[in-house]
Formats: C-alpha cells, sequence, structure tokens
C-alpha cells in the first residue's frame, strides 16, 4: 500500500542537508518514506492525498515525558502561581497517588496522554519511571512504559522516597531495582539537583545503569547551577536535559563533546565515543515554574545539538504540545522556526539515538524527512512552519501519519 501526498507548499525535511522543498510531494509505502521531490515529478501511488497548499514537517519527536502517573497537581501549581517556588518535593505526591492506582488506570491514563501527543503532531515518544521510587512499583512503571512509548526510561532516581536514606536508596537504584526494570527500559536517567540526588549518589546511578547496558540521560542544572551538565557529559549522556543555569564551562563541554561528529555518518549508538551530549530545553517547565528560559541561543551559537521536549508531567509541565515548546522557542529563547522545529523533530531523535538508521538497519530513522526513513509525518493547516509562532496558541495539526498510518486528530 502506497500513499502518494502532494500539492504540499512547504517540505521541511530537517534531513542532514536541512533542505526545505517548495511545491512538493512525499509518497509513503507502509511504514517508510519512499519518494520525495516536485509534486510535478511525483510518482504514481495507490491513494493521494492533496495537502491543499500547506506545510508538511516530520513529526514531533518528544524525547522527554513522565506519563507513567496518576492524580494531579493543581494546588501545588496554584501555589505557585501565587508565589511559591517550585522545589523537587513535589514528586512525592505523584508518587502517592501512582503507588495506589491499578495497572489498569495507570495504563488507561497513559494512553490517553499519548493518544493527545499524537493528535498533536507527536508520532516518537520517550516517557520515564519514576514516580513509583520503590522495587515493585518502578518494574510496574516500567512494564507499562514499554507498552505505551516508543523509548522507556528508568528514572528510579528521582526522588529519594519518603522514610529512606539516600545512600540507601542510591544502592537499590543501583541494584536490585536496576535488574528488575532491565528488561522493559533503554535508557536511565537521573535528577542530579539540590533536594535530590548529589554528583556521587547520580555518578553511582549512571555508571551502574551504564554497565548493565543501558543508554545515558541526565536531568541538571534546572534549578540552580550543578554538576548535572559536567558529569553527562563526562559519563557520554545522549541528553542532559533543563539546562537553565549554566557556566562558561558548562556550554564548552557541551559544544567540546561535538567537535568529533560528523551529522551525515552517525552511527545512531547512544553513547559511543563520537556523538555528544544534546542539550533538551523543556521550555514548557520552565514556563510553569517561573524559571528562566533555558540559554538555547546560545547552546546553538556555541555548536551544541539541541532538543526541546515538553516534560509532560502533572508537577511541572502539564502538556505535551510540542507546538507549544516550538512557539516559546521562537518568541521567547530566540530560535528561528526552522531552528526551533528542528530541535523538536530531528533534535529529539538524536538525544534518543534514532536519527539514523534506513532500510538496512533494524530500526528506522526517525525525526526527519528522508528516504527509508519511519514516515512520521505532520500536516499543518497552514501554509508554512513560520505559521507555528506567527499563530500562536491556534491548534495547527491538519493530519498526522505515524510510521505510515493516519491518525486521528482531533
Ligand atoms: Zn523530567
Amino acid at each position: 500500500m502506497s500513499t502518494l501526498i502532494t500539492n504540499i507548499a512547504e517540505l521541511m525535511t530537517q534531513d542532514a542537508e536541512h533542505r526545505v522543498l517548495r511545491d512538493a510531494a512525499v509518497v509513503i509505502e507502509g511504514e517508510r518514506i519512499s519518494w520525495l521531490g516536485p509534486a510535478a515529478g511525483a510518482p504514481a501511488a495507490d491513494e493521494r492525498v492533496d495537502a491543499g497548499g500547506r506545510a508538511l514537517l516530520p513529526g514531533w519527536v518528544d524525547s522527554h515525558t513522565h506519563l507513567i502517573f496518576a492524580g494531579d497537581r493543581t494546588a501545588e501549581f496554584e501555589a505557585r502561581m501565587a508565589g511559591e517556588s517550585y522545589s523537587a518535593g513535589g514528586i512525592a505526591v505523584t508518587t502517592g497517588a501512582t503507588r495506589s492506582a491499578s495497572d489498569f488506570d495507570l495504563t488507561r491514563l497513559a494512553m490517553g496522554r499519548v493518544a493527545e501527543a499524537v493528535s498533536q503532531g507527536t508520532t516518537y515518544l520517550e516517557t520515564k519511571t519514576g514516580y513509583g521510587l520503590d522495587l515493585e512499583n518502578e518494574a510496574r512503571s516500567a512494564r507499562i512504559a514499554s507498552t505505551v512509548a516508543d523509548e522507556v526510561t528508568y528514572l528510579g532516581a528521582h526522588l529519594v522516597p519518603a522514610g529512606m536514606d539516600a545512600e540507601e536508596y542510591t544502592e537499590l537504584v543501583c541494584g536490585p531495582m536496576l535488574t528488575a526494570v532491565r528488561p522493559y527500559v533503554r535508557w536511565a536517567d537521573v535528577f542530579c539537583e539540590q533536594g535530590a540526588f548529589n554528583e556521587d549518589q547520580s555518578r553511582r546511578v549512571l555508571l551502574a545503569c551504564k554497565a548493565a547496558g543501558l543508554g545515558l540521560r541526565v536531568h541538571g542544572n534546572q534549578l540552580g547551577e550543578g554538576p548535572g551538565v559536567r558529569l553527562a557529559v563526562e559519563v557520554g549522556a545522549a541528553s542532559v536535559d533543563h539546562v537553565n543555569y549554566l557556566s562558561a564551562a558548562d556550554v564548552d563541554a557541551l559544544a567540546a563533546s561535538w567537535s568529533g561528529w560528523d551529522a551525515a555518518g552517525g552511527s545512531g549508538t547512544p553513547g559511543s565515543g563520537q556523538r555528544g551530549t544534546v542539550a533538551t530545553c523543556l521550555p514548557a517547565c520552565d514556563l510553569s515554574t517561573r524559571q528562566p528560559l533555558a540559554p538555547g541561543r546560545e547552546l546553538l551559537d556555541a555548536g551544541v545539538q539541541l532538543a526541546l521536549a515538553s516534560n509532560c508531567n502533572p508537577g511541572t509541565s502539564y502538556t505535551s504540545s510540542m507546538a507549544f515548546c516550538v512557539t516559546t522557542a521562537v518568541l521567547q529563547m530566540r530560535l528561528s522556526v526552522h531552528e526551533a522545529v528542528r530541535a523538536a523533530t530531528y533534535g529529539g531523535a538524536l538525544a534518543l539515538g534514532r536519527e539514523s538508521g534506513n532500510d538496512a538497519d533494524g530500526a528506522r530513522a526517525v525525526g526527519s524527512i528522508a528516504v527509508g526513513h519511519r514516515a512520521d509525518l505532520h500536516l499543518l493547516n497552514a501554509p508554512s512552519a513560520t505559521h507555528l509562532a506567527y499563530r500562536p496558541g491556534i491548534p495547527l495539526t491538519h493530519a498526522v501519519w505515524r510510521a505510515g498510518v493516519a491518525q486521528p486528530v482531533r
């Protein structure tokens, strides 16, 4: 079964050459992209979709979410909007509600959140554990996450649960809990921050998870300058996320991590020597916690590879809207539309080690439109991607294909 999408006014490929095509067409064959180019030269296909002069982008790649939870934190949000500051401790509220929820409810809630994201153009999505915080509930969260998300991250080191000593809990995270979640996860993450895990504890968690064969990610430098970014680069993490408070040395370390990297020849292997550490900015979280926005412009100018993600979670960023993140990145972080869309598509794929791979590989690339890549496409109800920032707040998703399959759009 092949589908020709034609009459595309603007086709933003986000491929290695950063091509933007006008009057273009794309052909989907099964789950893959089989052709793209000028509409006038498009081959015949089984089915024809007239894009009506709209813009086509890669589907969003949301590389940072926390979708396995029950309950909400409206009261905490209201208190924050009334002037209270954010601290890491609110996670404990969600942990209580998550532990009490049934498997059925946790799965149903997470599936609803994924459907919400997909209906807004997200076609590849990572999610984390981290609201179980004991062996049984972290393993359960990982198992449920593996049934709803494309990539699963073990975040046992999200917060030290009430009644436990930090050192004792770190040992659990590095030992039996890791063994229990291992079959369900590809990544490990740690919240390296004042009030969560210190540098030594974070390093122990990351190295234990690396030894177990997991790729690494870090929550770092959200609430103040600290060791998170430095540690992420040191251990070869694929991404360090938040990055609000950076020293000049942090920016230099991130930039240096990419100095030997060749975008066209990337191996797609997380944490391999040639790849650097992506800086993942979470602007919706920054707004919801009234933190200064991460310095995305400065990071790009320094040569750092950037991702934008929703950080969808009940405490600090209860949105799955990648369009909102892109809009904010353009209007308030001074990225161009092309840069912001790239960070929300290709950048997310890079942060998940999924930016390369084609017919010959086991896994197809996501986050860019090229022959052999997964057919993850987002058709906007607008003639150009510029409208994402030019018409902030307007729902612009017109159609979504995920691995070649048309998705329901609300
Ligand atoms: Zn997070």
